[in-house]
C-alpha cells in the first residue's frame, strides 16, 4: 500500500522542525508520521494517498460549517478576485461586528484580531489596563494560548509534580521565558469553589482579571459544576477584578453565545477564535462599551496587519448567517449530533467489557477518556486517572479504519452541520471494532 504520508514525512523532517508548525500535528502527538492531509469535503478529509476519513476534529473546532461548504466556496471565489488584503477600514468589518454584537448580549463592542493567542494577550493588557492591577488569575490545566505571562499548569503533568491543591505548584510549559514574565498570574484548582475563595480572599484585590475557560477544552472536555462558574463571576465582582472568560474553544459552537448562554454568564471580557472564522484565521476580543474603550488609541496598544482580513470576515458572515439561520437551527444540529455521537460512544463502550471508558461531552464536543474513574472532575483527575498512551493507540486505529480524531486526549472531538446519522453509525461501528482489537 502507497504510503506518501511516510516519505512526506520523512522529507519535511528535513526542512520543518518535527516534519509541521504545530506539535499537535507531529510525532510528539502521533508517535511517528502524521497523516498528511490533501483535501476536505463536508464531513470528510483526504488523506495524500487517497484514504477518506470521517473527520470528528474539524480543525480543532475551527469549521462548524465542514471542509468546503458551498457558501464559504463561493464566497472565497467571489471575494478573492476583489483583493485579499487591505489593511484598511472595510464594511463588511462593521457589518459582522453588528452581527456579534447583536448575537452576544454581554458585548457591547469587538475588536477583531486573527488567532486566540493574539486575542487572549490583548484581553490581558486591556484587563490590566482598565483596572490599574497586574495580577492574573488562571486555573490549572487551562490554556488561553502561547505568550509568556500565561504559559504555565497547562500540560498534563504526573500527579506528585502537583502540589497541595490548595498551592498548586507552578509549573512553567516552555524554555525560554522568563520567570518575571508570569510573576503576577496566580494559578488555582478549577472546579473547586473554596480553593477559588481562598485564592480570591489573598489575591482578589490585587487582581485585573480572573480567565477561565467555560468549559475545559484544553483536558479532554470537563464541564463546570452546576453553580461554579456564576461564583466566580460574583466573586470577580465582590473584589473588583474582571471576569473573563475565554471562548475560544466554546464560542460559536455550544450554543450561539457560548458558554455565557448556556451557563447564565456575563463576562466582562471574553474572547473567541476558531469556529468564529469558519476556517479562516479570525478571533476577537469583545466586552463591556466601558472595558473595550481601553483599547482606544493611547490607552492600551493592541496592533496587526492582518487584524480583519477581509476574506475571513466575509466567511465569518457567511459561518454566522448560515448557523443563525431558522432560528439557529445549524446551532441545534451541531448539538443534536454532538450529543448523539457522545450517546453512541457510550452505548458501544458498554458493550466492550475489556476496557472502562468515560464518555464526557457538552452539545457539539466531547472526549472519550480511558480512565478507572466514573466521571473526570479536574485537571488533576486527568492527570492521574487518565490513560493518554491508550487513547493514542485507539485514536491511531481508528484513523486505519477511516475515522479521524485527533491521538492526544488533552483535545476532543467536534460534530459540525454537516456530519450525518451515518456518519455516528460508522463511527460506531469502528469504535466497537477497535476496542475489541486493542490489548
Ligand atoms: N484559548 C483557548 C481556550 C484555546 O483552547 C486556544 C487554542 N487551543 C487558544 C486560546 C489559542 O488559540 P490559537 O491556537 O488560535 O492561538
Amino acid at each position: 500500500m502507497a504510503n506518501t504520508s511516510q516519505s512526506l514525512f520523512e522529507r519535511g523532517m528535513k526542512v520543518l522542525v518535527e516534519g509541521v508548525s504545530s506539535a499537535s500535528r507531529g510525532p510528539a502527538t502521533f508517535g511517528g508520521a502524521p497523516r498528511y492531509m490533501s483535501h476536505g469535503a463536508g464531513a470528510r478529509l483526504y488523506d495524500v494517498d487517497g484514504r477518506e476519513y470521517i473527520d470528528w476534529m474539524m480543525a480543532f473546532g475551527a469549521l462548524p460549517l465542514g471542509h468546503a461548504h458551498p457558501a464559504i466556496v463561493e464566497v472565497v471565489s467571489r471575494e478573492i478576485l476583489r483583493g485579499s488584503h487591505f489593511a484598511t477600514a472595510l464594511e463588511v468589518e462593521v457589518e459582522v461586528a453588528e452581527i456579534l454584537v447583536g448575537m452576544l448580549p454581554h458585548v457591547d463592542k469587538v475588536r477583531f484580531a486573527n488567532t486566540g493567542t493574539e486575542a487572549c494577550m490583548a484581553a490581558f493588557r486591556l484587563a490590566r489596563g482598565h483596572t490599574g492591577r497586574r495580577k492574573i488569575i488562571k486555573f490549572e490545566g487551562h490554556y488561553h494560548g502561547w505568550a509568556d505571562n500565561i504559559l504555565l499548569n497547562t500540560n498534563p503533568m504526573p500527579i506528585a509534580a502537583l502540589g497541595h491543591p490548595n498551592d498548586p505548584i507552578r509549573i512553567c510549559d516552555s524554555s525560554g521565558i522568563p520567570p518575571e514574565a508570569q510573576a503576577d498570574t496566580i494559578v488555582c484548582r478549577w472546579n473547586d469553589v473554596e480553593a477559588l475563595e481562598r485564592v480570591m480572599a489573598l489575591h482578589g484585590a490585587q487582581a485585573a482579571c480572573v480567565v477561565t475557560e467555560g468549559v475545559m477544552s484544553n483536558m479532554g472536555v470537563i464541564p463546570p459544576a452546576p453553580g461554579y462558574l456564576m461564583r466566580m463571576q460574583e466573586l470577580c465582582q465582590q473584589y473588583g477584578a474582571l471576569f473573563y472568560l475565554d471562548e475560544t474553544v466554546t464560542g460559536f459552537r455550544l450554543a450561539a453565545g457560548g458558554c455565557a448562554e448556556l451557563y447564565g454568564l456575563t463576562p466582562d471580557i471574553v474572547t473567541y477564535g476558531k469556529a468564529l472564522g469558519g476556517g479562516l484565521p479570525m478571533a476577537m476580543i469583545g466586552g463591556r462599551a466601558d472595558v473595550m474603550a481601553g483599547l482606544e488609541w493611547g490607552k492600551v496598544l493592541h496592533f496587526g496587519t492582518h487584524n480583519a482580513g477581509r476574506l475571513a470576515l466575509h466567511v465569518t458572515k457567511v459561518m454566522l448567517q448560515t448557523m443563525l439561520a431558522d432560528d439557529q437551527a445549524g446551532f441545534r444540529r451541531i448539538k443534536n449530533l454532538g450529543k448523539a455521537m457522545a450517546d453512541e460512544v457510550r452505548k458501544v463502550a458498554k458493550h466492550s467489557n475489556r476496557h472502562k471508558i468515560v464518555v464526557q461531552g457538552v452539545n457539539s464536543m466531547f472526549q472519550i477518556f480511558f480512565t478507572d474513574l466514573d466521571e473526570v472532575t479536574d485537571y488533576r483527575d486527568f492527570c492521574g486517572h487518565v490513560d493518554r498512551a491508550k487513547f493514542r493507540d485507539f485514536a491511531l486505529r481508528l484513523m486505519d479504519k477511516g475515522i479521524y480524531m485527533n491521538p492526544s486526549a488533552t483535545l476532543h472531538s467536534l460534530s459540525s452541520v454537516v456530519h450525518t446519522e451515518a456518519d455516528i453509525a460508522a463511527t460506531g461501528v469502528a469504535i466497537a471494532q477497535v476496542l475489541e482489537e486493542m490489548p
